[in-house]
């Protein structure tokens, strides 16, 4: 393998390590400060692409906010799932869509279309950070 090859190797096993520790969706960017707290030098763009590349791998998943941020999580779920995701503290439960994926695969079939893929997340706020129910 060339020094290129074994940097890179060495980078993703940084991330993947990192993500291991944390139960949130988290940005690029938040990632970084972690590595770079933990004393691993990777630059933001390398960190960025490492997560996109492990995400179109389905080694993490991988979201965007409703403020249109990109954030990454690795989940304990492989196959095809859904996400509820706090707003405030980021607390992330992994949900079945069984309504959601017949109604993809109808819309999708009504109108032709084959090798269909969607992705859906709904965002709001956990049981810990809502209003208090009394
Ligand atoms: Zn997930
Ligand atoms: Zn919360
Ligand atoms: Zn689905």
């Amino acid at each position: 393998m060339s020094g290129t090859a074994v940097r890179a190797t060495r980078r993703r096993a940084a991330i993947s390590a990192l993500l291991e520790n944390v139960d949130e969706f988290r940005s690029a960017q938040e990632l970084h400060d972690e590595l770079r707290r933990s004393g691993e030098g990777i630059g933001l763009t390398t960190v960025y692409r490492t997560l996109q590349s492990m995400a179109a791998s389905g080694a993490v998943d991988t979201l965007r906010t409703d403020n249109g941020e990109s954030v990454y999580r690795r989940c304990s779920e492989h196959h095809h799932h859904h996400h509820l995701v706090c707003r405030t503290c980021g607390s992330t439960v992994e949900v079945e869509g069984a309504a959601a994926e017949q109604w993809a695969a109808e819309v999708a079939k009504a109108h032709g279309f084959t090798d269909v893929s969607h992705t859906i997340e709904i965002f709001g706020l956990c049981a810990d950070c809502g209003p208090s129910v009394s």
